[in-house]
């Protein structure tokens, strides 16, 4: 029998209602890799104690006839979701002994719908970051690194910020994890540890109970290692919520309903100011190869123009630090969090948020608050928000001409931990192909289609026109089956 961590979710849940195995047997086994791949720092929090309390709970609801959506499935949580009684950090000295008291609405959906919660997963503090290295704990390592010991080989990043997620779906010690994305933090890792991650549209999930970096970004969305798998988790996890205003109140389809359907006359769309300078020659590649696959498919292939795509990583660096500027002013010691006393008011604030926030957060806070002063906010903060409606205009003018945009993923394979973090420029261009689409509240998928001649995985991003993820599914699906990429990486739980 395959071993029950490398099933899929969609496998699991057929085996669990089969009566195969039981949800305490497909636990048990993720608990026993999360401990044999403990070196990789995937977990900030692990809770053995509730996954197993949670698995005995569902083993009874399907026992009874009742067991919901995800009921038995074993999950990872981003360390950016508010859990009930489970230490909460955002990656963060700020909320190193945060306990919420309340559950984010996407984490309660999933633990109504049965799944079982391993633990809290690593990330870039407050979400900022493209490499998991600015966490305040140890950063994960991608399961891609190769073999053990890792502190011997060359020791490669998972993404981020989803770094913790994307580590343990990869290394198959979570059968799927939430993420969130502010401007790629679910497709880049995704992208570069082989997996699956899909951002939904802006307002598809309720963003209440989510550690908020930059509110007109922020999105939830699911990672795992197929597109069915991540189809079924979205499904549970979206939805209306009254606690958050810019959610929205559209029925969520059966995005299992959408895969397998064929794409013969969809119309694929490839932007021609994604072919940056300078671009990684395999990445281009493997994008006119993806390309050719779903037009083997049945799809057409044709050439759009998002003019505006060279402001968006500048329009994307004013709009995100402003907001997080804001968002952050609320970790003043005094009412959560740290707190370093100080000999006045000031001093105390000063002392607190100069200890509790890593130099990314701070240099974040720090762009964040001088394009909102007065005299600049005009000069970068307005001109950001006009550039930004030029942006979504494009995508709106190429949605005329095609279903779903087909782009790269991310510039490149899993680089080492260290490079690139003195060069904030270098760190930031990991996102050209991903915060487009948040700038213009746009769904995005990547998924992975092939490998680099250094045996890396390389992933591949379809975008999709708002509140239609339906397409998505549908044509990521499609080049799944194409790609058939079945590699797996050398360490694996
Ligand atoms: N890497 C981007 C940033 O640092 C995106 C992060 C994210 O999507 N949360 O802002």
């Amino acid at each position: 029998m395959t071993k029950l961590t490398d099933l899929t979710i969609l496998e699991a849940l057929e085996g669990l209602n089969a009566k195969t195995f039981s949800a305490v047997d497909l636990t048990d086994a993720h608990i026993s890799a999360m401990e044999k791949g403990k070196n990789l720092n995937a977990f900030i929090t692990e809770t053995p104690d509730i996954a197993r309390k949670q698995a005995k709970e569902s083993d009874a609801r399907r026992a009874a006839g009742n067991a919901g959506a995800l009921d038995g499935i074993p999950l990872a949580i981003k360390d950016l979701f508010c859990t009930k009684g489970v230490r909460t950090t955002a990656a963060s000295r700020m909320l190193d002994t945060f306990v919420p008291t309340y559950e984010s609405t996407v984490t309660q959906k999933l633990f109504g719908a049965g799944s079982v919660m391993l633990g809290k997963v690593n990330l870039d503090e407050f979400a900022m970051g493209s490499s998991g290295t600015t966490s305040y704990y140890p950063a994960a390592i991608n399961p891609w690194s190769g073999p053990e010991p890792w502190n011997a080989a060359r020791k490669l990043v998972p993404g981020g910020s989803s770094s913790g997620s994307s580590t343990s779906v990869a290394a198959h010690i979570a059968m799927g994890a939430t993420g969130t994305d502010t401007g790629g933090s679910i497709r880049q890792p995704a992208s570069v540890t082989g997996i699956v991650g899909i951002k939904p549209t802006y307002g598809r999930c309720s963003r209440w109970g989510i550690i908020a970096f930059a509110s007109s970004l922020d999105q939830a969305g699911s990672m795992a290692r197929t597109v069915g798998d991540a189809a079924v988790m979205l499904r549970t996890m979206a939805g209306y919520d009254e606690k958050d205003s810019t959610s929205v109140n559209t029925p969520v389809p059966d995005y299992l309903a959408s895969l397998g359907k064929s794409v013969k006359g969809l119309k694929v769309g490839l932007p021609k100011e994604y072919r940056i300078d300078g671009m990684n020659p395999e990445v281009d590649a493997l994008w006119q190869k993806s390309a050719a696959m779903l037009r083997d498919a049945g799809a057409e292939v044709v050439e759009i123009s998002l003019p505006h795509t060279k402001y968006a990583l500048p329009v994307y660096y004013i709009i995100a630090p402003a907001e997080a500027s804001s968002n952050l002013a609320r970790y003043d010691g005094v009412r959560f969090g740290l707190r370093i006393p100080g000999k006045d008011l000031n001093d105390m604030y000063a002392s607190t948020r100069f200890a509790g926030f890593g130099k990314e957060v701070r240099r974040r806070i720090l762009i964040g608050t001088y394009v909102l002063s007065a005299g600049y906010y005009d000069a970068y903060y307005r001109k950001a928000q006009r550039v930004r409606r030029l942006i979504r205009n494009d995508f709106l003018e190429a949605f005329k001409k095609c279903d779903v945009i087909l782009t790269p993923a991310s510039p490149g394979t899993a680089f080492g931990i260290g490079e690139k973090t003195d060069d904030p420029l270098a760190m930031y261009l990991e996102d050209v192909f991903t915060v487009t689409l948040n700038l213009a509240g746009l769904p995005g998928i990547c998924l992975p289609v092939g490998l680099a001649q250094n045996g890396l995985p390389m992933g591949m991003q379809l975008i999709g026109r708002a509140f239609d993820e339906e397409t998505l599914f549908t044509a990521a699906s499609a080049l799944e089956k194409a790609a058939a990429f079945t590699h797996k990486p050398p360490f694996t739980a």
